[in-house]
């Protein structure tokens, strides 16, 4: 019989934060991360968190837009 894996609490996720992309379990003991952001992002402050948070998403959609011309190139 193969053993059992330990499950996590029903609760607990492996989450990516929504800032850095680290991915980090929500929620962890100890730990002060939130539902979105790991416990490195959240000890910055507010105006730093507002502001990362803003050129994330333009990371983003840079990547989107990267893998759309890749695409491209490969057909
Ligand atoms: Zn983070």
């Amino acid at each position: 019989m193969p053993a059992k894996k330990l499950k996590p609490q029903p609760a607990t996720r492996e989450k990516t934060c929504t800032i850095c992309a680290a991915t980090y379990t929500y929620p962890a003991v100890g730990s002060s991360a939130t539902r979105h952001v790991c416990e490195l992002c959240n000890a910055l402050s507010a105006p730093q968190r507002k502001v990362l948070i803003r050129m994330a998403k333009r990371i983003q959609s840079l990547e989107r837009i990267v893998t759309k011309l890749e695409k491209q190139i490969i057909e």
